[in-house]
């Protein structure tokens, strides 16, 4: 069936036969442009390019003729376009979302030249083996691809197939050009209406998420929460957030809700800088990789399908925080808008993650707070029992001198007593006025040449050494001046040296050294040590913190406050030295510190 068209014919010489051939033609043709102005006024009225699809399946044979439809509706970047089939025939052979290059195909060709052709397969000027190879094995023979564009905007390309040879005419491709201009305007029109639909939804949307956000401080429970409403709410395949370490060197998983069945672990973490997630937390912008393969960054997991990726900086402070991660099994799954919503929720997760930050700072503040008041009471408890113990002593002592004649031998032995607690007592009163001032910030030093031996021996003077430990001390030549506070360095080692008689009740030999420091010759190096019951290694590291004590085993059914060594640490650091502690369970303690050479 060929109809002449030809303007130029004069009807006077047709037959009665060719006169009613003609007359046919002019009826069917005018019948299928009714069917097009029909077509036309449904896709008018359509609300969604789903609907417009769905109008052109149900009605295309009855405008053109063929076994198979399709259109390639071009990608957001214009780069690729995506299948969607418009016969059963299509449907068949799974072409439907599948995506092609621009660059290849028929649909390609006439997006790339804005140009309709009626074309033999065989001699189309484009051909892809996934594409028009299929269609030619199936015995599609001829063809009519038409570019569906506006003034402004080209959309995609609309293609028809026949099994028969030479199957279409001029008047087919003037209706499949009239449908495509027509199916351009409507496309253009739903485009924006879906875009504008969809802001408005994800507006309300970014509210509902945003209030969630404020309506819980902790924040596991937080970014769980979060990541749910944005992958429900949003509808998105796969939703993770990630959080940052504290040394800003790893991301760890903090959330994750979706799709992917096998996710990655709990407590999964990635490195900064690897993958589009690590890049994303080490640059501190988004990225939008709609199509993985293409992008270097991407980090294939073992089971997921990603082809498309999101990812956004959290930001609280001007420092990034963590990422969101969105995914989706789908080619190009994203757009700007997605990026803007995100991006504006990402604002809100920072926001809640610092508040979430803050308050648990305050809350750790507090219950420090509350521990120290608890141990400030039992720091009374301990000193006023600490104050009675030798006082009693002392009193005891002292009635005894008076009540009874005393032999020389005994007053001595008492006098020693009544010395030792008065030394005892000495110490307790001057670290808890030390504290005092420690903590007001008013302890004042008077720095000069200190005799090294002297305060040594003062210090082992006001300290009762049982009979049970043996004492040595042994001063290196060059160490004999040190530059500091005579009182407050005497007050150190005596503290030194009771704690060392105190923490080693099986008795053992007791040693204080002083020799000049290997790294510096203008420091020395002052070493209490003792056999006793030795440091478990977990305390070692907090040993000078305030009212740190060991509370297991022996050393815990000690007394004390835990201020000694705090005191000595605040003391020595005013004179420019550092404390530290080497210690074996069992073994003993060796306590140091370095001080300036006095001259
Ligand atoms: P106190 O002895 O009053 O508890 P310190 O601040 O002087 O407080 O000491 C803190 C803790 O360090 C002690 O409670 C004890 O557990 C441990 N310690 C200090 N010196 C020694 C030592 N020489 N041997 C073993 N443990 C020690």
């Amino acid at each position: 069936m060929s109809p002449e068209w030809n303007a130029h014919d004069n009807l006077d010489f047709l037959t009665p036969e060719e006169m009613r051939s003609r007359l046919l033609e002019a009826q069917e043709f005018s019948t299928r442009v009714s069917t097009l102005t029909e077509l036309s006024l449904k896709v008018d009225a359509a609300r969604s390019r789903e609907e417009i699809l769905r109008i052109l399946k149900d009605n295309l044979r009855r405008l053109i003729e063929g076994e198979c439809a399709f259109i390639g509706l071009l990608s957001h970047n214009k780069t690729h376009y995506v299948i969607s089939t418009l016969s059963p025939l299509m449907d068949a052979i799974e072409l439907n979302h599948k995506h092609f290059s621009v660059d290849v195909g028929m649909p390609g060709w006439s997006i790339r030249n804005k140009a309709g052709i009626m074309v033999d397969i065989d001699s189309a000027p484009s051909f892809h083996p996934t594409l028009e190879g299929t269609l030619k094995d199936l015995g599609i023979r001829s063809l009519i691809i038409v570019p569906v564009h506006t003034h402004e905007e080209m959309v995609g390309a609309l293609v028809f197939g026949s099994s028969k040879p030479n199957a279409y005419v001029d008047p087919d491709v003037w209706l499949a050009r009239l449908l495509s201009l027509q199916m351009a305007i409507s496309l253009r029109h739903t485009n924006l209406l879906e875009r504008a639909l969809k802001r408005v939804a994800q507006i309300g949307l970014v509210n509902k998420v945003a209030r969630k956000l404020t309506s819980t401080l902790n924040i596991d429970e937080l970014l769980a929460s979060a990541s749910e409403a944005i992958q429900k709410d949003f509808r998105y395949f796969d939703v993770t957030i990630f959080l940052m370490n504290q040394e800003k060197t790893e991301l760890v998983l903090a959330a994750h809700s979706g799709n992917f069945i096998d996710f990655l672990p709990h407590g999964y973490r990635q490195k900064v800088g690897l993958g589009i997630v690590g890049w994303v937390a080490e640059h501190g912008q988004s990225v939008l990789a709609n199509d993985v393969s293409l992008d270097s960054r991407f980090l294939a997991h073992q089971y997921h399908n990603t082809n498309s990726e999101l990812a956004l900086p959290i930001i609280s402070d001007d420092e990034v925080v963590g990422v969101l991660n969105v995914e989706d099994t789908k080619l190009y799954a994203f757009d700007e808008t997605d990026v803007l919503v995100l991006e504006t929720l990402c604002d809100q997760v920072g926001s809640a993650v610092r508040n979430a930050r803050l308050f648990e700072e305050i809350k750790r503040t507090n219950e420090r707070l509350v521990e120290l008041d608890r141990l400030k009471t039992d720091f009374v408890g301990i000193v006023s029992h600490d104050f009675r113990t030798p006082l009693s002593t002392i009193m005891l002592a002292a009635k005894s001198l008076l009540r009874k004649e005393v032999s020389s031998d005994r007053l001595k032995e008492y006098l020693t007593i009544i010395v030792d607690q008065a030394g005892r007592l000495s110490l307790l009163a001057e670290d808890t006025l030390s504290i005092a001032k420690i903590e007001s910030g008013q302890l004042n030093y008077q720095f000069k040449v200190v005799n090294v031996e002297a305060i040594i021996q003062e210090a082992v003077s006001m300290v009762k050494i049982s009979a049970r430990h043996s004492f040595g001390s042994s001063i290196d030549m060059n160490c004999a001046y040190v530059r500091g506070d005579q009182n407050k360095l005497r007050q150190v080692l005596q503290n030194l040296i009771s704690n060392a008689v105190k923490y080693s009740p099986g008795g053992g030999q007791l040693k204080v050294t002083v020799v000049q420091s290997e790294e510096q010759a203008a420091e020395f190096t002052f070493s209490v040590s003792d056999e006793g019951l030795g440091i478990p290694p977990e305390y070692l590291g907090r040993l000078f913190q305030k009212y740190a004590r060991v509370d297991t085993g022996e050393a815990g059914k000690i007394k004390g406050t835990g201020l000694g060594l705090w005191i000595c640490r605040e003391i020595i650091q005013a004179h420019g030295g550092k404390i530290w502690v080497e210690s074996e369970v069992g073994k003993g303690s060796t306590f140091r510190f370095t001080l300036k050479r006095g001259t």
